[in-house]
């Protein structure tokens, strides 16, 4: 099911984010996960994509099973700054072949190693370039994007940020998902600037519910997020008691996903981190409300 199909109806519901195992080893337990985190019936999961490609075929097999078994429509990410034209081909007909339908297409961290090479010649240095290949493939995929409430960590400000997303909009994306925040109030302004902008496909906001101290740190210098000082207490009384902690990275996140609904968001997604008894809670608490 192409996810635009739900994304304009009013229903509440929770998606869930997982990432596929690095190696084939790790390969049986992810599965097992991400079954977990699907028999939960999300209203769809995405499975993101390893940094350099390395991953893709995980991201595939594991994106595949969720859907033929579990009957939960998939999200398959795909990134292209440190591809080649060829290789990106070679993945766009892999994901066709497998019968994916929707496809977030993101243009991936830059390496560290290459951060200050010259980029003149790289095959793609923006999602938009995916995007334009998603479509030129003739495959009738529903296309995804990422956004930035707190803008993204490369752009010189908000309002070039926004203009380059309403380019990639126009390119083809059909909705965006939104980059964790930790305050709601980031996102209605940023919601507020982008429908300004002409900006009108669906939005999901992204939320991370950090649940182990050692977390905050690598979650924060990842995303850029700020921390409002309600959740810096938390950390600070609960970051060292694992169980603590998670029980109040779980109340955060879900007094988060309400208020979100409340302010007329309709689907929230979830970066689970092929956590099921996380999600699992997140849903709890929000039973009566997805009705
Ligand atoms: P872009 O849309 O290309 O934007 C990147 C920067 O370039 C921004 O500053 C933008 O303003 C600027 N820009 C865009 N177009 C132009 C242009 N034409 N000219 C000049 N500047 C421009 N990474 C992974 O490796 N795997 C994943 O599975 C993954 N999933 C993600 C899911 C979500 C929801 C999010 C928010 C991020 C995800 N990432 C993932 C991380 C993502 O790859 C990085 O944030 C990356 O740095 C930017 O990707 P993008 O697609 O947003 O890039």
């Amino acid at each position: 099911m192409k996810l635009t199909k739900f994304l304009n109806q009013n229903q509440l519901s929770l998606s869930f984010e997982v990432f596929p195992p690095k190696t084939d080893t790790a390969f049986d337990s992810v599965k097992h996960a991400t079954e977990e985190i699907a028999k939960l019936r999300p209203s769809f999961m995405s499975v993101t994509y390893g940094a350099g490609g390395g991953t893709s075929r995980y991201t595939l097999d594991i994106a595949k099973n969720i859907k033929a078994n579990y009957g939960v429509p998939t999200l398959a990410h795909l990134t292209c700054v440190s591809s080649t034209r060829e290789t990106v081909r070679a993945r766009i007909a892999d994901m066709r072949e497998a019968g994916i339908q929707n496809v977030m297409a993101l243009r991936g961290d830059i390496p560290k190693e290459l951060e200050n090479a010259d980029r003149g010649g790289w095959d793609y240095k923006h999602a938009i370039e995916l995007v334009r290949e998603l479509k030129e493939s003739g495959a009738d995929f529903c296309i995804g994007g990422a956004c930035y409430p707190e803008i993204h960590p490369e752009s010189e400000n908000q309002k070039e940020d926004i203009r380059y997303l309403k380019e990639k909009v126009d390119a083809g994306c059909e909705f965006l998902t939104t980059q964790m925040f930790f305050d709601n109030n980031l996102l209605y302004n940023f919601l507020y600037k982008i429908r300004e902008a002409g900006i009108t496909v669906p939005i999901i906001p992204g939320i991370m519910p950090i649940t182990n101290g050692n977390q905050v740190e690598r979650a924060i210098k990842l995303s850029g997020s700020f921390m409002p000082q309600r959740f810096k207490s938390l950390v600070d009384k609960f970051g060292t008691s694992p169980a603590a902690m998670k029980q109040a990275g779980i109340a955060y996140a879900t007094d988060q996903i309400i208020d979100l609904f409340a302010n007329g968001m309709t689907n929230v997604h979830v970066y689970s981190m092929n956590k099921p008894d996380v999600a699992e809670a997140i849903q709890r608490n929000l039973l009566d409300i997805l009705g």
